[in-house]
């Protein structure tokens, strides 16, 4: 049986280019880009150059970016460092749908003694930016709102969130993991001081990220030691990873703008399909701002879970709520923040694309869906 991924914001297949680029270093180029000798150096020269791609990406120069483990570093080292920078400082602004990789590091500073503010969503997981604006005070230390949304793929006014940010003399992080490489984004443009993002969610291995700082933003490392990064984030550098994210970085940049359409185009398809040919569905989140690959569709009277191991069987992968979330049968706290009924929070599925999902597979998915929710129904313990 043919495998359909459909869950690539859970994580994306590695690209054949990334792969490739990578086999030198975890062969015959094994050395230490911290090395004095000329072996040591040509490691140095691949990192150098995949700084300089990833920068590029997002309109930034290279030594704004720092090398880290995956996107959960870089948004802990984000957070950490706006706290430690400015210690007088003792409050906190994040949204209500943010990633565990945000929430459960604001809940660990609230124990600290942090007071976080969350700011709510409306039904279709829009954030409101009045509340923002009033929360924004002299006594807050950084405003984190992520790029995106991993479940519903909302994408949220950045650059305007940013802006007001620094319009109060407040540092401003966005969580881009989702973002990265499907919106096109120039930190030129906004004034965002701290981006992170992750290389698995853009085609290359897991165990890669980066965050981004804006020159002048002041600085403390979260993980210390040596003089790696510039002495921002210690350890030996990932090398393979790192050429990895470079030439998915370069790929990205080339060909974002073809890849938006077409990978919307099939996300439409699916989405229109399977909404035409099953009753009582609808799309859950912002339509009109949304990531081009994701689309989050709630069954009424369904068990998600029940889904997903129905489509599993047909060889179709995806997701209900986070990958992170799943297993547990409480509806996504993104879900339950939106405010969508019971009844449709607990069916709701997540099909997330990219630029390797071809339309036999959307048409494949959208002819087995009716019949798939019709069996479940069937035998559903919710009724209306
Ligand atoms: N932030 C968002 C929005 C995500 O979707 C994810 C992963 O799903 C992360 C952070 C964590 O990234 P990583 O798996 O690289 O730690």
């Amino acid at each position: 049986m043919k495998t359909i991924y459909l869950d690539n914001n859970a994580t994306s297949p590695i690209a054949p280019e990334v792969r490739e680029a990578m086999l030198p270093y975890l062969g015959e180029l094994y050395g230490n880009p911290s090395s004095m000798h000329t072996f040591g150096g040509q490691v140095a020269e691949a990192v150098d150059t995949a700084r300089q791609q990833l920068a590029d990406l997002l309109g930034a120069d290279p030594e704004e970016i720092i090398f880290t483990s995956c996107g959960s570093e870089s948004d802990n080292s984000a957070i950490w460092s706006a706290v430690q920078s400015q210690p007088e400082k003792r409050h906190l602004i994040t949204t209500r749908v943010e990633h565990p990789a945000i929430l459960n590091v604001m809940q660990y500073w609230e124990r600290q003694g942090y007071h976080v503010t969350y700011l709510g969503v409306d039904s279709k997981g829009r954030l409101n930016l009045d509340e923002y604006a009033a929360a924004l005070t002299p006594d807050t230390a950084l405003a984190t709102v992520m790029f995106a949304n991993n479940e519903t793929g909302n994408v949220h006014p950045i650059r305007r969130m940013a802006e007001m940010a620094k319009e109060r003399g407040v540092l401003f992080h966005t969580d881009a993991v989702q973002a990265v490489g499907k919106e096109p984004i120039d930190l030129r443009a906004m004034p965002v001081d701290m981006l992170s993002l992750s290389g698995h969610k853009l085609h290359t291995p897991k165990g890669i990220g980066a965050l981004y700082v804006r020159r002048g933003v002041r600085f403390r490392p979260f993980l210390r030691g040596g003089h790696q990064e510039r002495g921002r984030r210690a350890g030996t550098e990932n090398v393979p990873y790192i050429v990895g994210l470079g030439v998915a970085a370069q790929l990205a940049a080339d060909h974002i703008q073809e890849e938006r359409v077409a990978v919307a185009a099939l996300r439409d398809r699916l989405e229109r399909g399977v909404t035409a040919g099953v009753p009582d569905s609808i799309v859950n989140g912002d339509t009109e701002h949304r990531l081009p690959n994701t689309t989050n569709i709630a069954f009424k009277n369904v068990e998600g879970e029940a889904i997903l191991l129905m489509l599993d069987r047909l060889g179709i992968c995806a997701s209900s709520g986070s990958a992170c979330t799943s297993g547990s049968l409480e509806p996504s706290h993104v879900l339950r923040a939106m405010g969508v009924p019971f009844n449709y929070a607990h069916g709701s599925i997540r099909l997330s694309l990219s630029r390797y999902n071809t339309q036999e597979e959307v048409d494949f998915v959208v002819q087995h869906f009716p019949e798939v929710i019709r069996t479940l129904r069937a035998i559903s313990p919710f009724k209306d």
